[in-house]
């Protein structure tokens, strides 16, 4: 059986992009840092979907839980694999950059950059021997362009694009695709304490987007049909110059 792990599930874009594979059909395997009570309400969510949830978590900045996770569900998973990879959990700590601090630079950097890394070394060679394999990582408009009280952040996801571009090369010839997707300003936790008010009147589309709305994105590269798409960044941000 294939399966879709999507970390940081628990909430924001991770859980609608949990329930957009559960409609899809696929078993979902829900990793998240802390936040339990979330993580158990996106099982429930995705449960009503007729499809199976199973918590996972795990913290993706060190390589050891990662592992150690992993290991345990190929263990009580001996007929399954992990197809569709959703790299998706991420931090930001903003600072001009001569404030910042060291905790802060690693802090975002671990978890977008070395997350994607443990998590997704782990899972290659099941995909690669499978013949099948679809990795998602979830990066930024801020990596494209960069964004002033975001260098951690915006290096965090410029280097996932870099990795993601390599990284497709690598596994082509074995039908896993690998792409980026750089949304804009999603109405989340992670931009609660944003102006939303000031800054909606630089989107040309005149508002945040929905979780929802990058979710049916990812769905989209997840699908069979998106075997041709490999290496690239799609962006969704509401027509945010790029
Ligand atoms: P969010 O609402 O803050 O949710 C973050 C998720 O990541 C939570 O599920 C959290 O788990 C998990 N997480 C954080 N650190 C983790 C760790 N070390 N190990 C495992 N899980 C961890 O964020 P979001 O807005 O949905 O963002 C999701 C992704 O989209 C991120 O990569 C973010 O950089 C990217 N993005 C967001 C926006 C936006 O406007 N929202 C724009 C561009 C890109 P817990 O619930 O356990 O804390």
């Amino acid at each position: 059986m294939k399966y879709a792990l999507v970390t940081g599930g628990s909430r924001g874009i991770g859980r609608a992009v949990c329930l957009q594979l559960a409609e899809m059909g696929y078993p979902v395997i829900i990793n998240y840092a802390s936040n339990k009570e979330a993580a158990l309400e996106t099982q429930k969510l995705v449960e009503d979907k007729g499809v199976t949830a199973e918590l996972l978590p795990f913290d993706v900045t060190s390589n050891e839980e990662v592992e150690q996770a992993l290991d345990q569900w190929m263990e009580n998973h001996p007929d399954d694999y992990i197809a569709i990879l959703v790299n998706n959990a991420g931090i930001r700590q903003d600072a001009m950059m001569v404030f910042m601090e060291d905790s802060q630079w690693n802090n975002v950097l671990n978890t977008s950059l070395n997350g994607f890394f443990y998590v997704t070394r782990k899972l290659l060679k099941y995909m690669l021997s499978k013949r099948f394999g679809r990795i998602i990582n979830m990066v930024s408009l801020s990596g494209l362009k960069g964004l002033p009280g975001q260098t951690n952040y915006s290096a965090a996801k410029a280097a996932v694009i870099g990795a993601t571009k390599a990284l497709a090369q690598e596994v082509g010839p074995r039908k896993v695709t690998v792409n980026a997707v750089a949304p804009g300003y999603i109405a989340t936790d992670m931009t609660q304490d944003l102006d939303e008010a000031t800054l909606k009147k630089m989107i040309p589309v005149g508002r945040f987007g929905t979780a929802e709305e990058v979710a049916s994105l990812v769905g989209f590269l997840a699908s069979e049909q998106a075997g041709y798409i490999t290496g690239d960044v799609i962006s969704i941000n509401g027509g945010l110059y790029t």
